[in-house]
């Protein structure tokens, strides 16, 4: 059973955002870039999949700039066995991804399509649903734990109030939650083999899709500035604030 993992290279989740002078987005020039957090999560339970020997081959794919191909080498430093970049220096919003990757899961035909729950940089957390939709694949999203034996995925997603448990018929899109795995450390013998690893570039084009944007940003805005805190003396002061100024009891 292949597997398809979808990597997109975002802001780096320790860099501090800045909204760019002219409000139309963020600053993403200069600025370290890497895989988006989920993504890893994803990709390293595919791996594990195939070190259990439940999946023959992880590819990682990403859409995007050229720069992509660094968040892909990573991909295969971790263990995936080849990789996918869909080259574009358009702006991608997730219909155009979900279309991207659904014209992939129609050549390679995976059993499984792993995803991040979202994307740390737009907050979308829809590739995932879009993709399933338009390839007409069960869908799991925000998974905790994932089983898979005899055709089917048995998926743990984390809900309001507790955990739900599904069973999949494959193939099937799963999106991945914080708390499915702790991802591996890269190690530099691995870097060093991925550097080997196959990486095809495809453009939009040669998947005949159109990613032309549908949405168009109207303006960014920083959340408004808080005030300082104060530090209070004793919890009998910070009561007495809490009653009096803030009147929240
Ligand atoms: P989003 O719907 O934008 O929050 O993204 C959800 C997930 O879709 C991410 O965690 C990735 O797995 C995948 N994804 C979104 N955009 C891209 C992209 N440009 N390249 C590869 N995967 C992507």
């Amino acid at each position: 059973m292949k597997v398809l993992v979808a990597v997109k290279r975002v802001v780096d989740y320790n860099v501090k955002v800045r909204v760019k002078s002219d409000q139309t987005g963020v600053e993403i020039a200069n600025v370290k870039m890497s895989m988006n957090p989920f993504d890893e999560i994803a990709i390293e339970e595919a791996v594990r999949l195939r070190e259990k020997g439940v999946a023959t081959e992880v590819i990682a794919v990403s859409c995007g700039v050229s720069q992509c191909t660094e968040t892909l080498r990573t991909a295969m430093a971790i263990g995936a066995d080849r990789a996918i970049l869909v080259e574009t220096t358009e702006e991608l919003q997730p219909l155009a991804v979900a279309k991207l990757l659904k014209a992939l899961v129609d050549k390679e035909q995976p059993g499984l399509v792993l995803l991040g729950k979202q994307a740390i940089d737009d907050d979308c957390n829809q590739t995932g649903q879009m993709l399933a939709a338009l390839a007409g694949l069960a869908q799991a999203t925000f998974a905790s734990k994932i089983e898979v034996a005899d055709g089917k995925a048995t998926v743990m997603r984390e809900v309001d109030g507790g955990s739900e448990t599904l069973h999949l018929s494959l193939p099937a899109v799963i999106t991945a939650d914080l708390r499915l795995n702790e991802p591996r450390y890269v190690t530099l013998p691995n870097i060093m083999k991925a550097k080997k690893k196959q990486l095809d570039i495809f453009k939009p084009e040669d998947l005949g899709v159109d990613v032309k944007p549908h949405i168009k940003t109207v303006k960014v805005s920083e959340p408004p500035k808080r005030s300082a805190g104060v530090m209070v003396a004793d919890v009998a002061t910070l009561v007495a604030k809490l009653k009096n100024e803030a009147k929240v009891i």
